[in-house]
């Protein structure tokens, strides 16, 4: 079975237990045979027991994560990224793991909560996360947290605090274009991210007697207009990503998104980063494995 939960929670393990034959049998519809045995694969293998977690500070102790209280699966990865001036990355390889934080008070503060009571619903938007984590080549997420790592200086504010910012520290323009585009590109792949996972809960959780609202499927995209030191630009603010595509579709293309969502930037600098994410190799290890390091 792919769809499992192996934390303390009694309630949650009794909902589990009597959605797990529908759940998976949906994921195994959506995904096609061999893409729900490599799931199958890689979630018993890698989540065991201790990738559960239903208390923040367990998760401080042994991560050293701080948590929001609100149910989340973490993506985890010991290696440190490194780039050459080029901004092509220096890693060939990043050993990465899962753990997931699930709690009553957690539920409670999720997007999942405004539409149900039933904590299963949260559990099974997470798990949609591992879905993608444990199929994509190149996981989403992932490819967002080396683009973020990849800006220099490193962003701590809002977009317009963070252009104040490298104005004082006299960033050259040519280098605050960059990083601008850089964040462009970051924040088209976390919309399409959190919206292609919502999809795939809103096909899980028809069947299993849930609907979940999306205001904004089918809407056309929204952008924002920026006014920065080297000229406007568009940053997407609504709308949804997989306009004119079906549920099954938008899911699909969000798996293969690194030859869907492709983007050629203009920058040779951003195209060598964008391109070291699509080729670097992912290992999926178990979370005591990686604690071990
Ligand atoms: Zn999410």
């Amino acid at each position: 079975m792919a769809f499992v939960y192996r934390g303390n929670l009694p309630e949650l393990k009794q909902e589990v237990a009597e959605v797990t034959d529908v759940v998976n049998a949906t994921y195994k519809r959506i995904l096609g045979n061999q893409r729900y045995a490599k799931l199958e694969l890689v979630s018993q293998r890698i989540l065991t027991p201790e990738a559960f977690y239903d208390d923040v500070d367990d998760v401080e102790r042994d991560i050293g994560h701080q948590v929001q209280d609100s149910n989340k699966m973490l993506i985890l990865s010991p290696s440190e990224l490194k780039f050459r001036s080029n901004g092509e990355l220096k890693n060939k390889k990043i050993r990465t793991s899962v753990a997931f934080y699930i709690s009553e008070e957690g539920f409670k503060k999720t997007g999942s909560a405004k539409f149900t009571n039933r904590p299963v619903a949260s559990y099974i938007h997470e798990f949609d996360h591992f879905v993608s984590y444990a199929l994509q080549r190149t996981p989403l997420y992932i490819a967002n947290l080396i683009l973020q790592e990849s800006l220099e200086p490193e962003k701590k504010s809002d977009l317009t605090g963070y252009i104040n910012a490298m104005m004082e520290a006299g960033i050259s323009p040519s280098q605050i274009k960059e990083n601008m585009v850089t964040l462009q590109v970051l924040k088209t792949y976390t919309d399409i991210h959190e919206k292609a996972n919502r999809i795939l809960d809103k096909m899980v959780l028809a069947e299993i007697g849930i609907t979940v609202p999306l205001h904004w499927r089918h809407q056309e995209k929204s952008y924002g207009i920026l006014p920065t030191p080297t000229g406007a630009m568009m940053f997407p603010t609504g709308g949804d990503p997989f306009r004119g595509s079906s549920d099954q579709e938008a899911f699909e293309s969000y798996l293969d998104w690194e030859n869907r969502a492709r983007f050629t930037a203009s920058m040779p600098k951003i195209q060598r980063v964008i391109d070291s994410v699509r080729n670097i190799r992912i290992s999926r290890v178990p979370l005591v494995e990686l604690l071990r390091e």
